[in-house]
């Protein structure tokens, strides 16, 4: 492909993305090759989606099989795949009924929509607001953005859906301040991802789960990003010994194939009757075929053990290796989700690794975030950690 082929490419989309002048047309692995033929080392995983690798043997073969028997039915059919990957989620985690959707967007939308209509017509009470956190990310729907505590995703969309409200994370006095009889949910992420690699506090996560315990409100957690074995658990709630009533997934769920899910309490099925929620898409026969081979390859090929150990080793590496760079603030992170705070804005940085093979993104201006496949291996890791050594310790 031609740089005016992606040029020509350009000019009939919204220019909704500021994107690189690369086309990436082949991975495999931890590796991607552009149409130049360049190859380059993937940290990123197109934002936490390849967790297994580009294009994983396994789940390659579940989709290839599926797309030879069928591609799709309506949800007003039993579909087998969808059955049986629900009970995997269910099976491998606190939640009992699942929703499947097609984006991480979507989950959100639906675990709002479930915490609202589960106050309103099976506890009674009235209640709708959702209570959730500044520096976080849930999504591009009106609700979901409006959730999102981040002003610049909300510009030129008023008016927003109302009974949103956003408060400091971590600040427990806080959260007890703002909680009304009308608070339906209190919606968080364990590490804000887009917000800058921000984890939440051990503590206070208890504190909170206990507080909705005991005032009836609804605990949601997004693990669209740390979902799936990203921080060294399968799901990052896991980390902290609490249980949300509703999470929701995406990004690593198929692998690559876009599918998300709402997964939630047995309390909460009663939430949602035939038609009060749906999606022509959700859980086809190929998305579900690619969640089942992804959960089954995670439980038994150990991923989540081989993440939890090289998230160790690469925040180790970094923390050493950068120990002396005065451009370096602190480096953080939960698994294999890290985070490089830098003194000052590092986009130039993001392209200089480019320049060197290294793909990686940013979480904020300052932050280089990392977010490798959970099967990377150690050399993999020297490599990235040298190249990122070295342009950070030029500045
Ligand atoms: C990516 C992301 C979303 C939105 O997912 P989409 O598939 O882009 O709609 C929501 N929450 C978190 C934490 C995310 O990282």
């Amino acid at each position: 492909m031609s740089q005016s082929t992606i040029e020509v490419a350009g000019g009939s989309l919204f220019p909704t993305y500021a994107r690189y002048p690369l086309a990436i047309v082949k991975g495999e692995g931890s590796w991607l090759w552009d149409s130049e033929g360049n190859k380059y080392l993937d940290f990123m995983s197109g934002i936490a989606v390849t967790n297994l690798g580009h294009v994983p043997q396994r789940v390659k073969e579940a989709l290839v099989a599926q797309l030879d028997q069928l591609w799709h039915i309506s949800n007003l059919f039993q579909i087998p795949n969808q059955a049986d990957a629900a009970k995997l989620i269910t099976d491998n985690s606190c939640g009992d009924a699942v929703f499947f959707c097609n984006s991480g967007a979507e989950a959100n939308e639906a675990a709002i929509k479930l915490a609202r209509r589960y106050q309103q017509l099976v506890a009674r009470n009235g209640r709708y607001e959702v209570i959730s956190f500044t520096q976080s990310f849930h999504g591009r729907t009106l609700a979901t953005l409006t959730a999102t505590g981040q002003d610049k995703v909300k510009e030129g969309f008023l008016p927003l859906p109302e009974g949103f409200t956003h408060i400091a994370l971590n600040d427990i006095e806080l959260l007890k301040a703002t909680i009304t009889d009308k608070t339906a949910a209190v919606m968080l992420e364990m590490v804000q991802a887009e917000g800058g690699i921000l984890l939440v506090d051990p503590t206070y996560i208890k504190q909170v789960a206990e507080l909705c315990k005991s005032e009836g409100i609804l605990l949601i957690i997004d693990e669209i990003q740390t979902g799936m074995g990203r921080t060294g658990k399968l799901f990052a709630y896991e980390h902290f010994g609490i249980e949300p009533d509703i999470f929701t997934l995406a990004k690593g769920l198929g692998s690559g194939f876009p599918v998300g899910a709402m997964v939630a309490k047995e309390a909460l099925r009663e939430g949602f009757t035939a038609g009060s929620h749906g999606s022509t898409f959700g859980g086809t026969p190929i998305a579900t075929a690619a969640v089942k081979a992804t959960i089954e390859t995670i439980v038994e090929e150990k991923v989540v053990d081989h993440a939890a150990k090289q998230g160790e080793y690469l925040i180790t590496q970094l923390r050493e290796k950068l120990s002396g760079c005065s451009f370096v603030n602190e480096v953080r992170g939960l698994g294999l989700i890290i985070g490089i705070e830098c003194k000052e804005p590092i986009a130039s940085v993001i392209v200089e690794a480019q320049s060197e093979g290294l793909l990686v993104i940013s979480a904020g201006p300052n932050v280089i975030r990392l977010l490798p496949n959970l099967l990377v291996s150690n050399e993999e890791i020297d490599q990235a950690v040298q190249i990122l050594t070295k342009l950070l310790s030029n500045r």
